[in-house]
């Protein structure tokens, strides 16, 4: 059985850990195609939270308490640039996460693209699943804002982290995505893939940002392989993080149907052809999707691995 995730960070991390558990025990490969919209420059550096959330969190080197970065972190070189009044401060790099960094980026400058990178710094971690970009190419999430007076487009970073989603927002711009093509290895993987898995992640910022990749969601519509959406919502609340404030951007309601929804059924031109919901919200119902209830907190492997079996009931 091939397994394909669509997948963010820290919530599509731990979701990924079941995917694992269960597909070690069935025998089954897993492909994740990680959301690569939060990716930044730093200090000349190239980071990219989410195949790190994931790589660390897979690999066992994930902080479980912050939930981002490097567990036994520290934080010297952030307190010495701090100390040089360098910016942005806003961003906390850790001493053996800046390890990752540099060595990605000295390989992004000699010429290998992002996903031979992904695959390289793998080969320490071995996270036990083929962990893919959604693109090699540069596509980053920026957020359309009021800030000091007038209209104006930061990083999502900078509006997610500095400024806490605090701020009047209008849109979220997926820059550079016209002309970005799915990382080698994407395509082929959805179509050899058994089912599709959308993990739940934030469906605005983290999974969105891959569907923008030209042709990567048309493979998924129209591919072989039923999907299921796993809810990142539950009782009308995201689990952690600020799911809430992307979707009240775009106008859609912060519960399992109103993400149920934006994702719509495949047999209405969208993207479902499953939506995993909690038991809370039992009774969600989205037009031309099958809609089932488990407990969906992710507390462990095992109640991960039981939303990922009750999730593949719905193929
Ligand atoms: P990020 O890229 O680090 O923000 O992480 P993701 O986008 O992958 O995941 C963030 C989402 O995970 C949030 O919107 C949460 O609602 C969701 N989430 C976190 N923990 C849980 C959980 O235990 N169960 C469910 N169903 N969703 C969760
Ligand atoms: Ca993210």
């Amino acid at each position: 059985m091939r397994i394909v995730v669509l997948t963010g960070g820290i919530g599509g991390a731990r979701f990924l850990l079941g995917v694992r558990a269960y597909a070690r025990e069935v025998g089954a490969e897993v492909t994740a195609v990680v959301n690569v919209g939060d990716d930044l420059l730093l200090h000349g550096l190239k980071v990219c939270p989410d195949l790190d959330s994931v790589m660390y969190t897979l690999g066992g080197g994930a902080d479980p308490e912050r939930g981002w970065g490097r567990v036994g972190e520290t934080w010297t070189v952030k307190s010495e640039l701090a100390a040089y009044g360098a910016e942005p401060a806003w961003f906390g790099l850790g001493d053996k996460d800046l390890a990752t960094h540099l060595v990605r980026t000295t390989m992004l400058n000699a010429g290998y693209p992002l996903s031979q990178v992904t695959e390289a710094l793998s080969a320490r971690w071995q996270p036990g699943v083929r962990l893919l970009p959604a693109t090699d190419d540069r596509l980053e999430t920026h957020v359309v804002v009021d800030l000091d007076g007038g209209q104006r487009a930061i990083h999502f970073q900078e509006w997610w982290v500095r400024h806490r989603a605090d701020v009047p927002t209008h849109r979220f711009v997926f820059v550079g995505a016209e002309t970005a093509k799915p990382a080698p290895g994407v395509l082929e993987a959805i179509r050899a893939a058994d089912v599709v898995l959308v993990a739940p992640s934030n469906p605005v910022v983290s999974i969105a940002p891959i569907l923008a990749v030209p042709g990567l969601r048309d493979a998924i519509a129209d591919g072989p392989a039923p999907v299921v959406g796993v809810s990142p919502i539950i009782g009308g609340a995201p689990v952690r993080g600020m799911a809430d404030r992307c979707l009240s951007v775009l106008g859609v309601e912060c519960s399992a149907a109103g993400v149920g929804g934006l994702y719509g059924g495949r047999a209405a031109g969208g993207l479902l052809d499953g939506w995993l919901v909690a038991t809370e919200d039992e009774g969600t119902a989205v037009p031309e999707v099958t809609v089932r209830a488990a407990p969906l907190r992710m507390t462990d492997e095992a109640a991960t691995a039981a939303m990922v079996r009750a999730a593949l009931e719905l193929m």
